[in-house]
């Protein structure tokens, strides 16, 4: 691990001034992927900001009937929030999917959206990748690319976002809200949140330099049934193969979003006005333009069938419900 300086921030704003101070600076707080890339020294930050005092732990009612979920709530505590398991079931699955008990302990709401790519070349640092390196190359796209991405990639990078939580909050229509160095605070719409890769992969996301995350909003319940379905390799503590979030309404009308399959939490409003029709005609306007490679082809299918699952356990949940 490389040599670093460390400071304990006091305000939001103070963090994100110091952060812009120092080039390269990282925020830290339940570290739990951070630590690991610095242990591998594919990132090196000279400068940490610890931002664990903030006191940016706690979930809120909004005026418009949502929740305020402080930027440190850990994966854990928000899982298991009553009003969060009560109105955002969707939401409460997905983190529970998402890595080990012990890891969603330390795990931040603000880390978990900004963790980086599983993608096994990235944590190579023999091997080409612009993520990592700009202008290296792509190691993947040649190699073996089993678990990347389908959709959204490019001829730069065919990394996939790893986040259980981010897809269920995309369904959500989740806000990031931020704090920027100056102090000014904007929100951020989540569709708006993470970019594509494009020419330029190692820019994973709106933020600007030094800008912090304090919060995520999500508006008023939607109703309906959530479902969150996850494929993996082995049953616990793997990376989404496939998994798919749904809000699915009585008339068969809903939302879905995807994981494992793009750069970002995939969710296409086209594919949406087509949920009566079955998965089928979903997964295939969901995965428009899809350019899966050899290894990966396979995702286009498990998409579609674990959409169809979905929607057979929505509709068998909504029908316990009402009986
Ligand atoms: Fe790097 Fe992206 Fe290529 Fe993986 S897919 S090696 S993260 S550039």
């Amino acid at each position: 691990m490389k040599v670093f300086t460390y400071q304990r921030a006091t305000t939001p704003a103070e963090a994100a001034a110091a952060a812009l101070r120092t080039p390269g600076a990282r925020f830290i707080a339940g570290g739990t992927n951070l630590l690991d890339l610095m242990k591998l020294e594919i990132e090196t930050p000279p400068h940490l900001i610890d931002v664990n005092g903030l006191g940016l732990d706690q979930i809120t009612a909004t005026q418009d009937g949502g929740l305020r979920i402080g930027a440190l709530v850990r994966n854990t505590a928000l899982a298991a929030d009553e009003r969060v398991r009560r109105h955002y079931g969707v939401l409460s699955r997905a983190l529970l999917a998402g890595a080990s008990a012990q890891l969603r302990n330390k795990a931040t709401t603000a880390g978990n959206l900004l963790q980086r790519t599983r993608c096994p070349y990235f944590y190579d640092t023999n091997q080409a990748c612009n993520k990592r390196k700009p202008g290296s190359g792509c190691a993947a796209i040649a190699g073996f690319s089993r678990q990347l991405a389908i959709v959204g990639g490019s001829s730069a990078c065919i990394a996939t976002h790893p986040s259980d939580m981010a897809v269920a909050m995309r369904l959500l229509d989740a806000g990031i809200e931020t704090v920027r160095p100056d102090g000014a605070a904007r929100t951020i719409p989540i569709a708006d949140f993470y970019r594509l890769p494009g020419n330029t992969p190692q820019i994973e996301t709106a933020l600007q330099p030094g800008e912090l995350i304090t919060a995520v909003t999500l508006p008023k319940p939607l109703g309906g049934t959530h479902v969150y379905a996850k494929v993996r390799d082995r049953a616990s503590y793997a990376f989404a193969l496939v998994s798919v979030a749904a809000v699915v309404m009585q008339d068969g009308s809903g939302r879905v979003a995807l994981g494992g399959v793009a750069p970002q939490p995939w969710r296409v409003p086209q594919a949406e006005q087509a949920m009566r029709q079955g998965a089928a005609a979903v997964s295939k306007l969901l995965l428009a333009g899809a350019k899966p490679t050899e290894d990966n082809a396979f995702k286009t299918t498990l998409v579609q069938r674990t959409l169809a699952g979905v929607l057979v356990q929505a509709r068998d949940n909504a029908q316990k419900v009402t009986s």
